[in-house]
């Protein structure tokens, strides 16, 4: 009989870089296909997926087409974070150069809740403005988010950053927490509560890993700035 189309192994690149692309390139694998995830390259010591993994950047659009067709890739598939966004626009190109069809995962986004005391903005400015003078404020962002903050010398940050920056931060009055974000409401809670934090800043990310944060915010009803995307 000759083998189903459907359930042929096929190649597949996985643009990565979260939970949920481990979790697929574990399922696919399973499956029995063969396998590549790639990683920006921004962590020290990130937790490495199944299979084959690529880490760096492929150089645009052009780049990735060229990574797609030499390597024989069926597809392409888009698991990579909902506010890194360069990346999925390259993905949608090179999937046209290359003709490497292109599958987009976007996590929903979290909704409010009962409890949530969410003032939602569109941008990082608006999010800065968003705090009040003398709050002590924990920065739940990527480094390259921190700028907009900076000049608010009138609030203490707390920065929490999985790797050490290298160099000091621009902030007149911060914290730096390093490590990543814990899955459990409960030591959220106990962070917030040791820095004397009165309110969050974070984004809209969507997902279970990030959400602990906004669980020990209803807890403690912090209000929580949120950064929308688009
Ligand atoms: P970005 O702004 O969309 O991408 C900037 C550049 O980094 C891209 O043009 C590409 O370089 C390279 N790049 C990004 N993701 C890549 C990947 N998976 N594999 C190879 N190259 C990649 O991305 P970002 O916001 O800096 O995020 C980088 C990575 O971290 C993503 O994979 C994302 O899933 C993960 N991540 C991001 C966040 C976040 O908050 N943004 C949070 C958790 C995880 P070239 O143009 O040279 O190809």
């Amino acid at each position: 009989m000759p083998p189903d189309p459907e359930h042929a192994p096929q190649k597949v690149l996985i643009l990565g870089g979260t939970a949920e692309a481990r979790l697929l390139a574990e399922r696919l694998i399973a499956e029995g296909h063969l396998v590549t995830t790639s990683l920006a390259g921004r962590t020290n010591d990130p937790i490495l997926p199944a299979g084959a993994v690529r880490i760096g950047g492929f150089g645009g659009a052009e780049g990735l087409a060229v990574y797609l067709r030499a390597g024989g890739f069926d597809r392409m598939i888009d698991a990579t974070h909902p506010f890194a966004r360069r990346i999925s626009e390259n993905a949608i190109k090179a999937a046209a150069i290359s003709g490497v069809p292109l599958e987009q995962r976007q996590r929903p986004r979290w909704q409010k809740q009962p409890g949530d005391r969410w003032r939602s903005v569109a941008t990082l400015e608006a999010a800065a403005e968003a705090l009040p003078s003398g709050a002590t404020v924990f920065l739940a962002l990527g480094r390259q988010y921190l700028d907009a903050f900076v000049g608010r010398d009138d609030c203490r940050f707390v920065v929490r950053m999985v790797d050490a920056p290298e160099m000091p931060l621009a902030f007149a009055d911060y914290t730096l927490v390093l490590g990543k974000p814990a899955s459990d409401p409960d030591r959220e809670a106990d962070l917030f509560t040791a820095y004397g934090v009165t309110h969050l800043v974070c984004r809209n990310s969507g997902g279970p890993a990030g959400y602990a944060k906004i669980l020990a915010a209803r807890r403690l009803a912090l209000p929580v700035v949120m950064l929308e995307r688009d």
